[in-house]
């Protein structure tokens, strides 16, 4: 998944490009109108701030949406509220007022391509983690993870939506029957064997007294059995 971020503030789109890096997406950026516009093969995500040096934002959201169905997710300061509302009349899918934070943007993200390419609904992406609702098959880093139906259920209620905290009653509810009053140990249980299957130490992360969420393997940590 492509993602291109026009955006002429370099602070700001550093920022972005690493954190939409770090959560998987392959991204460049852009620091004008004229840039965006070059940028090639087309992305499938454009994040595009409406004040930029050269060119009107609104006109290179027309540009962009006649030339394809890629996702355009306008990005305005406060001030800016009629170029919004333009924006959206060409085509852009969403909006995002700055300043916002890393995690409301890759939702809107999710959202606009559920909402783009249904298609892409039945598999879910987390860094180099792959599920796949329709076959019910789940890779790490290209290698197929064998997992239980429990252990698959629970995978699937973290990763449809990365990084928010999942409460242990939602997963015994999705994973077990509508309500499971009996304990709730026999979801540790399952929670252990999908880690060690996925082998991604701080891929699920156990907040403590809410529940688990998908977070961010660090890169640096070495596998359990590493010397
Ligand atoms: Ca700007």
């Amino acid at each position: 998944m492509r993602v291109l971020v026009v955006e002429d503030d370099p602070g700001i789109a550093d920022l972005m490009v690493r954190g939409l890096e770090r959560a998987g997406y392959d991204t460049a950026a852009a620091a004008s109108g004229q840039q965006a516009l070059l940028a090639s093969p087309d992305p499938d995500v454009v994040l595009l701030d409406l004040g930029l040096p050269d060119m009107d934002g609104v006109e290179v959201c027309r540009a962009l949406r006649e030339r394809s169905d890629m996702a355009i997710i306008v990005v305005t300061a406060r001030g800016e509220e009629g170029d919004r509302v333009a924006a959206l009349d060409e085509g852009a899918d969403d909006y995002l007022v700055k300043p916002f934070g890393l995690a409301e943007l890759l939702a809107r993200i999710r959202a606009v391509l559920r909402r783009v390419r249904p298609a892409d609904r039945e598999v879910l992406h987390h860094g180099d983690l792959t599920v796949d609702l329709r076959t019910r098959t789940v890779t790490v880093g290209g290698r197929e993870v064998a997992l239980t139906p429990k252990e698959f259920d629970i995978l699937e209620a973290l990763a449809v939506d990365p990084g928010r905290v999942v409460t242990r009653q939602e997963i015994l509810e999705r994973a077990w029957d509508t309500h499971w009053y009996g304990p709730t140990k026999v979801l540790d249980v399952h929670v252990a064997g999908l880690r060690r299957k996925l082998d991604r130490p701080g891929l699920v992360e156990t907040v403590y007294g809410r529940g688990f969420r998908l977070g961010t393997p660090d890169p640096q940590a070495a596998p359990p059995d590493a010397p």
